[in-house]
């Protein structure tokens, strides 16, 4: 589903990203981990089209579609979902009218017709069920006064309405209690399924005691250095990340 192969991404003249290479298939769910600052999010912003970097070398494609020339909108209606790690204040738009115009936006751009109000209110009500998310949230502003839990569970519910192809949560586990933890990756377990991958990033082991990745990639200053099963989560819990750094060294 996802591929990308020799990524390579600067920043002004700083290269972040130094030969990337990651196959992601429907029905998996892969975690990234690495220390603070070694791309993590770079690379999620740039799977989803974030233009401030520039690819210098490598390709990145979606269903073996080619994404490079596609704005972060045309990829996302292409099914390209991410998380935001610090997500946006919109006052004076409801959680369920953002979500009504993304879907609906979506559906256009792939040439369907609207969802009927009355389809729109059931899924809805299907999937803040499933989410255990309380009905007066969905009429308040979005992230307008919302908690860091209830930031996330939006982002959650947004990708449970939206049923993205590739959803990239970045760090969706940072400033959450465990019950916030807990609903957050039921929800993530919920939704995966045969036709769906997902791509969690996180800095800590905890989220994937939740949501058990079928592999795990260790990004260490622009590169994935490492790449295992669940298994290697729990390693760099118990030792960190400075062994990996040895290895690489040595
Ligand atoms: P992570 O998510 O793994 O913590 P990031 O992808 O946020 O890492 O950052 C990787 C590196 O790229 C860091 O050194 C960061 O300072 C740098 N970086 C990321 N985005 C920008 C930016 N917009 N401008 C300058 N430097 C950036
Ligand atoms: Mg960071
Ligand atoms: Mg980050």
């Amino acid at each position: 589903m996802l591929s990308i192969k020799n990524l390579h991404a600067s920043i002004g003249d700083k290269e972040i990203l130094k030969g990337i290479n990651l196959e992601v298939k429907a029905g998996e769910i892969h975690a990234i981990m690495g220390p603070n600052g070694a791309g993590k999010s770079t690379l999620a912003s740039i799977i989803a089209g974030n233009e401030n970097y520039e690819v210098t070398e490598g390709a990145i494609s979606l269903d073996g579609e080619d994404l490079s020339e596609l704005a972060p909108e045309e990829r996302a209606h292409k099914g390209v979902f991410l998380s935001f790690q610090y997500p946006v204040e919109i006052p004076g738009v409801s959680v369920t009218n953002f979500i009504r115009t993304a879907i609906n936006e979506t559906r256009k751009a792939n040439g369907q017709e609207e969802m009927h109000a009355n389809e729109m209110l059931k899924v809805i009500r299907e999937k803040s069920e499933l989410l255990e998310i309380d009905r007066k949230f969905l009429s308040r502003s979005l992230n307008e006064g919302f908690s860091g839990g209830e930031k996330k569970r939006n982002e959650i519910f947004q990708m449970a309405m939206l049923e993205p192809k590739l959803a990239i949560l970045d760090e969706t586990d940072s400033g959450l209690d465990i019950d916030a933890l807990r609903i957050v990756a039921n929800g993530v377990n919920k939704l995966k399924s045969d036709k769906n991958a997902i791509v969690v990033i996180t800095h800590y082991q905890r989220l994937l005691d939740y949501i058990v990745p079928d592999f795990v990639h260790v990004l260490l200053n622009g590169k994935i250095v490492k790449s295992g099963d669940a298994s290697l989560a729990l390693e760099l819990e118990e030792k960190g990340y400075d062994w990996i750094k040895q290895e690489q060294e040595a």
